[in-house]
């Protein structure tokens, strides 16, 4: 059964359609992989066997009648566990919705059902999808399968941790400041954080509703792309959704011109992740794609409106979890108390952020900081819209260095850089992707980020594509 992981979506759909096996085998080889390796990784937060093996039967029978629904069907996949799946569990890796059985589907689990896919279960995340590391969620931390003494990165830490150890065929997390290119990067697999309104947000717990994305982790560039066009589209429940529409015609790659964006990590980045830059650029030279330096503007800036927009937002997002409306209800004998009390499970970097994002809505801090940072935001989506008129893709790293030990958060400052890299496409509600780019000396995974133009996910993921078939690693 062994033989049947880490291939990609597009070698399993070759075989299920051939009948080289049935997606129920497939789903069993996942399930063992579950059974065998998540008690170290912690990937997983719920398992459905049962669910995912009558999904998966359904499937065999439709393949068996010529009646497949198409790319997805019978393909064994994930969710970030704030990603609502009915029936299942939906905790946010938070103690405040440790009971939570969510009654319906969010849009991109629907339409994945609707495709055909099989869901597994529920990844491990960052509570509420707030961090960096994997390490803040309620149920313990991720584990890097290429390490266990690493992190996975985060806040999706779960889901590339499950797609690179083999547990899951392609995963869905979500991407606010790199949550989902990062972790991504940390587990060598390929992780998009697609552009603003995509793919669905309804169904998505909200961390902060004007950066949240849906994002896709997976093995290969062809599978983020069919999953991508199985998911997008206009939903009537999400009226920041946009409708399917190609807005980007292929060219040849002579044609292309690559930003090479500099500066925007403050000296932080090491030389091995520097280095996979550089080999990124050599690469699409010899391709023949057209590679300048640019520098971006007001890099400390972007970072700082990052952090008060995405406070602000998520500290009002998060307050229907009082128990009350939300959220699991502590006993208490008065009515504060029982804010108090049931407000009182959430963990620290949680209520750290609540309490941030308070105060730079309180009084004066409202102009000082948080329209001020309104006003950074639109500044940033100027210049990349007028930077995108003249270069196709920009290249930057993911995060400064590679995936780092458990327990050893990196100094403040590489804290901070490492979001430096992937804000600015959140920011600017553009389409990034974390691709795969080798390894360091002790066999961790380095990744490059590619950024496009808005809506321009088919320019993204050719040049993309290109890029890891002339380094001859990865899978295309
Ligand atoms: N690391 C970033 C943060 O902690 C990104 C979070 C995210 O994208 N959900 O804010």
């Amino acid at each position: 059964m062994k033989e049947l992981l880490y291939r990609t979506l597009l070698e399993h759909r070759a075989s299920l359609d051939k009948r080289e096996y049935s997606a129920v085998e497939l789903t069993r080889a996942h399930l063992c992989a579950i059974e065998e390796k998540n008690g170290e990784l912690g990937a997983f937060l719920t398992v459905d066997g049962e669910g995912a093996l009558v999904a998966a039967a359904e499937s065999d029978r439709r393949i068996a009648r010529g009646e497949g629904r198409g790319m997805l069907e019978g393909i064994p996949y994930s969710l970030k566990d704030n990603i609502a799946a009915q029936g299942l569990p939906m905790t946010c890796a938070s103690r405040i919705l440790e009971n939570y059985v969510s009654p319906y589907d969010a849009t991109v689990t629907e339409r994945g059902r609707a495709a055909g896919a099989v869901l597994l279960g529920k990844n491990n995340m960052d509570e509420f999808a707030m961090g960096s590391t994997g390490e803040h969620s309620a149920f313990g931390a991720v584990k890097n399968p290429h390490d266990p003494t690493r992190v996975a990165g985060g806040s999706s830490s779960g889901s590339a941790a499950a797609v690179a150890s083999g547990m899951s065929v392609f995963s869905l997390g979500t991407d606010t400041g790199g949550s989902v290119r990062q972790p991504a990067a940390f587990c060598g697999v390929w992780g998009l954080k697609p552009t603003y309104g995509l793919l669905s947000r309804y169904g998505v717990a909200a961390m902060a509703s004007s950066l949240d994305c849906v994002g896709i982790l997976s093995r290969s560039v062809l599978d983020i792309g069919v999953i991508l066009s199985v998911l997008r589209g206009k939903d009537p429940r999400d009226v920041t959704s946009l409708s399917a529409g190609e807005k980007s015609e292929l060219r040849e790659i002579t044609s292309v011109r690559v930003g090479v964006i500099g500066g925007m990590d403050g000296g932080c980045v090491s030389p091995d992740v520097t280095l996979a830059v550089e080999r990124a650029v050599t690469a699409l030279t010899a391709l023949g794609a057209h590679c300048d330096a640019v520098t971006l503007p007001q890099p400390a800036n972007a970072l700082a409106a990052y952090t008060v927009i995405a406070a602000t937002e998520a500290a009002s997002n998060l307050s229907r979890y009082d128990g009350v409306r939300f959220g699991s209800r502590q006993n208490a004998d008065s009515l504060n108390a029982l804010y108090e009390n049931s407000r009182a499970v959430l963990g620290d970097e949680v209520c750290r952020r609540i309490l941030f994002g308070i105060d730079m809505l309180s009084g004066e801090n409202r102009e000082r900081y948080y329209l001020r940072a309104l006003r950074v935001r639109e500044e940033i989506q100027r210049s990349m819209r007028s930077l995108s008129e003249r270069y196709d893709i920009f290249l930057s790293p993911v995060a400064p260095t590679a995936a780092f030990k458990l327990g050893t958060l990196p100094s403040k400052d590489e804290r901070t850089y490492a979001d430096m890299c992937t804000v600015y496409a959140s920011l600017a509600c553009l389409p990034a992707l974390s691709v795969p780019m080798g390894a360091d000396q002790n066999g961790l995974p380095l990744a490059v980020q590619l950024c496009a133009g808005f809506e321009k996910e088919p320019m993204l993921l050719f040049v993309a594509g290109l890029l890891t078939n002339q380094r001859g690693e990865g899978r295309l």
